[in-house]
Parts: C-alpha cells; sequence; structure tokens
C-alpha cells in the first residue's frame, strides 16, 4: 500500500466515523480515487463494477457528461442562495418537472436537503394538516412491518421496530405497525393479508393522521416485493376513514421497479409523496415531498398560515439543476427497456443461486435482485469475497442483493451476478 493511502486510512481510522458502523473496532474501508460509468477505481488501482448505485442513487452511473455539464453550467451562475424570500430557475423547473410525472393530485413541491427530511416533512404536513382541521389528536402515523423510511427520529419512528432497533431509542414517538404485507408481488390479495392493518385502522382510526409506506418494494428494511394490489386496497381504505395516505419513493421513485414509481403500478395517488435518492442522480443530496392543493390549503389556511419547516439549504440550486437534468436524461431515454433489460439479465444470473445450501430465496424485481440466506452474511469476509471477484456490494442482514445503475451492460451484470453467486457458494461452505 503507498504511504500516503496508508496515511488516508489511519486518519480515517482515527477521525471519521462510518455509516451503521464502530467508531472503535470498525470494518476495513476502501479508499475510491475516482468513479466513471459503472466502475469504482480504487487507489490501488483496482477497479470494481458497481452493483449499488451508490445506495440506490447513481442511476445513470458515475461521471455523465450531461449531468456533469449541468453542475458545471450551474456553478457559472450560482452554488446556493436562500429559498427563503428568493427563488431561481432550476427549483421552480425541476418542480414543474416532478409535477408532471407524478399522479395529477400532487400540486405542490417542498424541497428538503435529504431523503430523511422528506419524510420528516411529510410526517409534519400529515400532522399539520389535522391540527388546521381542528383534529390536534390526529398525530400518530399507521405503517407495516419491514419498513425503513430514513434515519432522523421521526423517519425512524416508522422504521420496522426490529431492523430500526427501536429499543435503542426510548423517546420514539410511539407507531402504530401492521404486519407486512404477507402477499408477494405477483400473488392475488386476500381479505386475511389486510386484516390486520384495518383492525389498526378501526382500533385507533381517531388519532391516526395518515398511513406511510414503501410503494410494493420494502428496501433497506429487508428487499421485500409485495403485490401492488395491496397498496390500493391501502388507499381505500384511507379514503374509507379518511385519512392521508404518504407514499415513501425515495428508493423505487424514477424507474427502479420497472415503473417510473412504484404508485404506478396500482395505479394508486398518494395525498404526498417522498422522493429523493436517484432524483439527483446520484450527484449530490436532495429530496423532495409532493402533497395534493388540499393538504397544501389546509395547512396554508389553518391557525398556522404556514407550514413549519425550512431547511438552511432548501431548493439548493446546484441540486436542483443536476436533478433536473437526471430527471430529463431519464425521460428522453429508453429507461423502461433498460429496466427490463437489467431485470432479465439479473433474473437469470441469481438464479441457479436458488437451492445452494443456506439459500432460502431468490428474487427480482425491475433493476432489483436480491439473494436471501438463512443466516445473516459476515460482512466483512463476504465484501472482501465480492472485491475479490471484481464488484461492488454492499449486503446486509441476510441479504446479498443488487441495484446496479440502469446503464449497466450485460457483461457486467454478468459479472455482478456470477459474483454474488459465487460468493454465495463459498460462504456456504466456510
Ligand atoms: C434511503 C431512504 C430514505 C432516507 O433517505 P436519506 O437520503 O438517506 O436520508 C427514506 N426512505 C426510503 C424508502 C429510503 O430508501
Amino acid at each position: 500500500m503507498a504511504a500516503d493511502e496508508h496515511e488516508l486510512l489511519a486518519a480515517d481510522r482515527a477521525h471519521v466515523w462510518h455509516p451503521y458502523a464502530s467508531a472503535t473496532a470498525p470494518l476495513p474501508v476502501l479508499p475510491v480515487v475516482s468513479a466513471s460509468g459503472v466502475r469504482i477505481r480504487l487507489a490501488d488501482g483496482r477497479e470494481l463494477i458497481d452493483g449499488m448505485a451508490s445506495w440506490w442513487s447513481a442511476i445513470h452511473g458515475y461521471q455523465h457528461p450531461v449531468l456533469d455539464a449541468a453542475v458545471t453550467d450551474q456553478l457559472g451562475s450560482m452554488a446556493h442562495v436562500m429559498f427563503g424570500g428568493l427563488t431561481h430557475t432550476p427549483a421552480v423547473r425541476l418542480a414543474e418537472r416532478l409535477l408532471s410525472i407524478t399522479p395529477e393530485p400532487l400540486k405542490r413541491v417542498f424541497f428538503t436537503d435529504s431523503g430523511s427530511v422528506a419524510v420528516e416533512v411529510a410526517l409534519k404536513m400529515a400532522v399539520q394538516y389535522w391540527s388546521s382541521r381542528g383534529e390536534p389528536a390526529r398525530t400518530r402515523m399507521l405503517t407495516v412491518r419491514g419498513g425503513y423510511h430514513g434515519d432522523t427520529l421521526g423517519a425512524m419512528s416508522v422504521c420496522d421496530p426490529q431492523t430500526g432497533m427501536h429499543r435503542l431509542f426510548p423517546g420514539l414517538p410511539q407507531q402504530l405497525f401492521a404486519e407486512r404485507p404477507a402477499c408477494r408481488f405477483g400473488e392475488a390479495l386476500e381479505a386475511r393479508h389486510t386484516a390486520d392493518l384495518e383492525r389498526l385502522l378501526t382500533e385507533h382510526s381517531h388519532e391516526i393522521a395518515a398511513v406511510i409506506l414503501e410503494p410494493v418494494v420494502q428496501g433497506a428494511g429487508g428487499m421485500y416485493f409485495y403485490a401492488p394490489p395491496y397498496l390500493a386496497r391501502v388507499r381505500e381504505l384511507c379514503d374509507e376513514h379518511g385519512l392521508l395516505l404518504i407514499a415513501d419513493e425515495i428508493a423505487t421513485g424514477f424507474g427502479r421497479t420497472g415503473s417510473l414509481f412504484g404508485c404506478d403500478q396500482a395505479g394508486v395517488t398518494p395525498d404526498i409523496m417522498c422522493v429523493g435518492k436517484a432524483m439527483t442522480g446520484g450527484y449530490v443530496s436532495m429530496g423532495a415531498t409532493l402533497c395534493t392543493e388540499d393538504v397544501a390549503a389546509t395547512i396554508s389556511d389553518g391557525p398556522a398560515g404556514v407550514f413549519m419547516h425550512g431547511p438552511t439549504f432548501m431548493g439548493n440550486p446546484l441540486a436542483a439543476a443536476v436533478s433536473l437534468a437526471s430527471v430529463d436524461l431519464l425521460l428522453a431515454g429508453p429507461w423502461q427497456a433498460e429496466v427490463e433489460r437489467v431485470e432479465r439479465l439479473l433474473r437469470a444470473g441469481l438464479e441457479p443461486a436458488r437451492g445452494l445450501p443456506g439459500v432460502t430465496d431468490v428474487r427480482v424485481l425491475g433493476a432489483i435482485g436480491v439473494i436471501e440466506l438463512d443466516h445473516p452474511v459476515d460482512l466483512g469476509a463476504i465484501t472482501a469475497l465480492l472485491v475479490d471477484r471484481g464488484v461492488w456490494l454492499r449486503p446486509f442482514g441476510r441479504l446479498v442483493y443488487t441495484m446496479p445503475p440502469y446503464i449497466t451492460i450485460d457483461d457486467d451484470l454478468d459479472r455482478l451476478t456470477a459474483a454474488m453467486v459465487g460468493a454465495v457458494v463459498t460462504v456456504g461452505t466456510l
């Protein structure tokens, strides 16, 4: 290892805290010097095929000329100005674009600085909506087990209580959890699948503000795919009980599941929708919370007269400009065919894992491929095996999974899936 690389890693180990990591006994991290296309280049010269799209976000790959140009052009006029009392073209055009590709009743866009904050904003909108309507007792959220909605306190409170380690945070708001949707993607919805949710809705109707869900794919909570009719049924139930529906599309948005948004698969319009991750093409952090005119007007015409939120970097022009470029790049290309191609190759490549010792399930939907094991993976060991095979993945729990950039060519997808299957075979024989 070169001296400067050694020094960098020592400083990292001494001073930097990584995601979901120990500060005192961290697993090794790999120094990256650059990334382009679907290749991540390490300091020692090795190149890895990226199977993670940097946590669902880099859908067009790294250093895309169109996205690079959007950032550089925007830098020519301004990197940032505050959004209180000021506005600018990138934010306005991005808001218009988001509304043009999401269900028609969504009419307002509130920009945030990350996905978690988009969820916080959605939860706050729901609570302020009901207090504006003179029903301040409606503050609780109803959700399903197995969800993931971010790491800030409000967002955490609606994450799965087990995988979200709620026991470590005793002060979290106490939300309501129905069973994880039992009808898998492709299965028919039966009345029993929503019985638990309906029971909670009936018992707690007077105190619930909203139902929050990830449409069709539960991501970081377990990479689980459920039947779209479940989502449609939740919409019906929200209507029957007069409740708001919040769709967290932060992972599923912008084509990942094969439709532009997860809600599209169920023909459902939420009252509030959160987006993030792939919106900026993975360039910088930005999220957005979209809502209907009813939600926006009820809050604005209520006693407070305003919505009580406003991040410092709200509507950041660099982030908005690259988001607009990323969304337009997606829409201008054959994204649906590309995601279908990725789906086909993931399916073919991962199928051989079915039936291997220790493998309990193999599933693919859109550009998401999952091998589920019967035991938690040893993250350090499996990462090393995968890196040896030239791919970058970040397994968690019992899952070895990929959600590659849509531009990944067939050969690279084959190498990715072969590495996944190979690593699972090796782990099974350790
Ligand atoms: C990643 C994610 C979030 C949180 O977004 P951050 O940008 O990491 O704060 C929220 N909801 C879902 C569904 C996500 O996948």
